[in-house]
């Protein structure tokens, strides 16, 4: 019996390698003119309407674990995505290949670089009225997960949506990248009891956040994001990711985490964690295609316990506190 179970095991394992095999391939072909596709403008986005589905709020992984999520702090379980694909284009994100699973075919996305393409609801007024925000009334709900919810394309459906759901007493998470946000800054200082306003800071170099982020604002300008949302009394927080190891762009960790938690301690937001570079989908072939380098899966998950310990250090160095969540929990070793 236990034999039967190995074999299908061993094949289903065998399967899913060969996909595996096959999407980085697809990815490969893709993303191989991704320098060049970096250094045009937004008019070579294809932009296209889509039909948006009621509820707005759907269950979310992006929550801790007593919530049924993986161990984030993100939400309680829920999240609201509004758009398809996003035209910020980092070279780390793994939400291509889940946008291009579920929408690829019908909007015919397939072949369509990451950052490249952006499909927007035309029925999102409809969609906001037939969602029964009531029914979350006190809960958590992160906005967005598979995008940035302040796009420029995007705006004003995120003003919309907190409009609707705020005097309903949904609670938000608003996690962007985009000062975009602090057009809404009015808004949510009045529901500040329900809003947590995330923004996400990978290093504090801005030639090599323009490597790795190509068309977000500069670090320093995320930074402000939080120092305004706190002058505010806003309920604020940075994810410190995705950290990347050492490579040809950014060599030393320690001196960007150190720069960065540097920064934190004079503006001290409410929440701070931290993230490595995670290799999923296929968004390996792209970082390596424009760093120059490789990055191995298990040098990866080798090096998560090393950067976790770093991340607790200079959280302490600058007497500030937070959580890191690890890609795969280690035994404590001193480097
Ligand atoms: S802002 Fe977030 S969703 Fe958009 S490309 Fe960057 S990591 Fe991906």
């Amino acid at each position: 019996m236990e034999d039967k179970h190995q074999k299908y095991s061993l094949a289903a394992k065998k399967a899913w390698e060969t996909i595996r095999k096959k999407k980085i391939e697809q990815s490969r072909k893709e993303n191989a003119d991704i320098k060049g596709f970096l250094n045009f403008n937004m008019k070579y986005v294809v932009q296209k309407e889509y039909e948006i589905k009621s509820p707005l709020i759907k269950k979310s992984k992006l929550a801790s674990k007593d919530k049924g999520g993986i161990g984030k702090d993100l939400s309680e379980g829920w999240a609201i995505n509004f758009a398809v694909g996003c035209t910020h284009a980092c070279i780390f994100c793994y939400a291509d290949s889940l946008h291009k699973r579920v929408y690829g075919k019908k909007y015919n996305l397939s072949g369509i670089p990451w950052g490249f393409y952006l499909l927007i609801p035309k029925n999102i007024d409809e969609a906001i009225e037939k969602t029964n925000w009531s029914k979350w009334k006190g809960k958590e709900v992160l906005m967005s997960s598979t995008h940035d919810p302040y796009l420029p394309q995007l705006y004003p459906i995120p003003r919309k949506i907190l409009e609707a759901a705020l005097p309903e007493g949904v609670r938000f998470c608003i996690q962007t990248r985009s000062p975009l946000v602090l057009k809404d800054l009015d808004l949510l200082e009045e529901y500040k009891d329900q809003i947590r306003l995330q923004v996400s800071i990978s290093t504090y170099y801005p030639e090599f956040a323009h490597l790795i982020e190509p068309r977000v604002a500069p670090p320093k300008a995320r930074f402000e994001i939080i120092k305004r949302a706190k002058e505010r009394g806003i309920d604020t927080g940075v994810i410190v990711a995705p950290i990347f190891p050492p490579n040809p762009a950014r060599k030393d960790i320690s001196k960007d985490l150190d720069l960065i938690m540097k920064t934190l301690a004079k503006i001290k937001p409410d929440h701070i964690y931290g993230e490595m570079l995670h290799a999923r989908g296929a968004n390996l072939v792209m970082i390596e295609t424009l760093l120059n380098t490789r990055f191995k899966k298990e040098e990866l998950l080798e090096m998560d316990g090393e950067i976790e310990y770093l991340f607790y250090e200079k959280l302490a160095k600058y007497g500030l506190s937070g959580g890191y969540w690890p890609e795969h929990r280690y035994l404590k070793k001193s480097i």
